[in-house]
């Protein structure tokens, strides 16, 4: 969700002015991060190979998923 309210970037420490950030629940309060932190964090992230590993197979079973209901949907 892009950030209604500016806010200090949980990731880096720099502000994030109206809308060029996201921000998000934690632990009962809000936090904020930058669109462009969000995105190396996401990098980085992939480096841990088992983790993203998981998420792709996950990723993968929802594409065949949509794919399958999809075909019934033109048939
Ligand atoms: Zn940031």
């Amino acid at each position: 969700m892009r950030n209604k309210y500016p806010g200090v970037c949980y990731r880096c420490g720099e502000l994030v002015k109206k809308g060029e950030g996201h921000f998000e629940r934690h632990q009962g309060r809000w936090r904020v991060q930058h669109a462009e932190c969000a995105i190396i964090y996401r990098e980085i992230g992939r480096n841990r190979k088992k983790e993203v590993k998981q998420v792709d197979e996950k990723r993968k079973a929802a594409n065949q998923e949509g794919e399958r209901s999809h075909q019934e949907i033109q048939s």
